[in-house]
């Protein structure tokens, strides 16, 4: 399931920020490791922004997330591009499944639907949908997209099986793990997992380097690349979260690491990326670095293996 290596054409990422709220410390590592792989290994880079979760992006999240990735010294080489600008290659994807009777309605309730809009994140509580709308019989499963309902795709029951560059070798059971689970909502809009495929493929994407709290996203992933017959990225990289002292993902709770707020309050970027430097492993010390200066010493290898526990420390995340 991988891509064949051919030297001639460049190896190409994303930095995908959903912009339903303000980056804050634990994207902004995420952001400095994708983007210093890519620049180390010569990747192109496409800013690609998510906003397909309309009920939950925020007006100006967008602006802002651009802002703080220029603020941090990071560029890309194409893009912004935004999801919601064009529908058409999702709906294209969704009327191929449909056609080959991959895909099937749903009667889901709201919640549910709502929910496949944006990337699972880790402690997000996935309940294994038992297949009560799966259609018995191949006939049933020629069926047209209809407004009104949301489309699940049939996951058969086979182990998913891909190496990962940072967490080793991987084993998933989609259907154990989540079943038939929602490609689009009744409205139509493309759930995440069918939207990240569709764009990952179209951009020519060979390296998604992202938090592990989608490791297993990546599993159906890899099934609807085969579904619809696209080529899957080569390599993936799912890097340690941020957690808070509780052992939970950076949230509001650990206080405020938002980077715009750090901004105001006076932080500089280098200051912010000396102090995720450290806690990559590059340096010894908490000193000031810009990302440029950064490059030089980046080794993927230093990065624990294991989440990093930020504690809140004046001024960053000061309480
Ligand atoms: N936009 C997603 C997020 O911010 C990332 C999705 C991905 O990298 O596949 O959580």
């Amino acid at each position: 399931m991988t891509r064949p290596e051919d030297p001639s054409t460049p190896c190409v990422t994303r930095l995908a920020p959903s912009p339903t709220g303000a980056l804050h410390l634990g994207n902004a590592r995420t952001f400095l490791i994708n983007w210093a792989l890519a620049k180390q290994r010569g990747w192109r880079i496409v800013l690609r922004i998510e906003d397909l979760d309309t009920p939950r992006t925020k007006t100006g999240a967008d602006v802002l997330a651009i802002e703080d990735l220029a603020w941090l010294g990071l560029d890309w080489d194409d893009g912004p591009v935004y999801q919601a600008a064009d529908l058409s290659s999702y709906q294209e994807a969704l009327t191929r499944l449909a056609g080959n009777g991959r895909i099937y309605p749903c009667a889901c309730t709201r919640k549910q639907v709502l929910e496949a809009l944006s990337a699972p994140q880790e402690g997000a509580h996935e309940r294994r949908y038992p297949g009560t709308c799966r259609p018995k019989t191949p006939m049933q499963r020629q069926h047209h997209a209809r407004e009104d309902e949301a489309w699940r795709v049939i996951i058969p029951e086979d182990d998913i099986n891909f190496h990962d560059e940072v967490a080793g070798p991987q084993c998933f059971n989609v259907q154990a793990q989540v079943g038939d689970f929602l490609v689009a909502t009744k409205a139509g809009l493309p759930a995440y997992q069918l939207a990240v495929t569709v764009d990952d493929a179209r951009q020519g994407v060979t390296d998604v380097v992202r938090g592990d709290d989608l490791l297993d996203s990546t599993a159906r992933q890899l099934w609807l690349y085969r579904l619809l017959n696209l080529t899957p990225p080569r390599r993936w990289w799912h890097l340690p979260l941020v957690v808070g002292e509780d052992g939970r993902r950076l949230a509001k709770r650990h206080g405020d690491t938002r980077l715009a707020t750090l901004r105001a309050a006076g932080v500089s970027a280098e200051q912010l990326i000396g102090l995720l430097a450290w806690s990559c492993g590059l340096r010894q010390t908490i000193e000031p670095v810009s990302a440029a200066t950064l490059l030089s010493k980046f080794d993927l290898a230093k990065i624990p293996r294991s989440p990093w526990v930020f504690t809140p420390q004046p001024p960053l995340g000061a309480r």
